[in-house]
């Protein structure tokens, strides 16, 4: 019988790699975050996600804290399909065709 296993992180450097391009594009849109509304439906969505490492709170795909990640409105769910909901700095062409590391595109 399969046993339920805890995600794993992604290696350092791409968390890193993750993190800085995230932060980038936050600052460089002068640091939006999303709604009161919007955040709670980000985590409630992460709360569900079988990549959520629930003792830490990161997502076992990009590695990120996702109370801080999750208000950021610039940033996405690394899922494909995206388990977030669009947000306006991201067209929905852009939320459904955004790249996948884990088909070997480039983040
Ligand atoms: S950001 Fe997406 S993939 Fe990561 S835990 Fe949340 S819902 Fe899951």
């Amino acid at each position: 019988m399969a046993e339920d296993k805890e995600p794993k992180l992604p290696s350092f450097f791409k968390m890193a790699a993750t993190f800085t391009k995230e932060l980038a594009a936050y600052a460089a849109k002068g640091a939006p975050n999303v709604s009161a509304e919007s955040y709670i439906k980000r985590l409630d969505a992460c709360n569900s996600c079988p990549f959520l490492i629930k003792d830490t709170m990161r997502c076992g795909k990009c590695g990120c804290l996702l109370e801080q990640k999750a208000k950021w409105r610039t940033s996405d769910c690394p899922a494909t399909p995206s388990k977030w909901e669009p947000e306006m700095m991201m067209s929905d062409d852009e939320h459904k065709t955004k790249p996948n590391p884990e088909d070997g595109d480039k983040i």
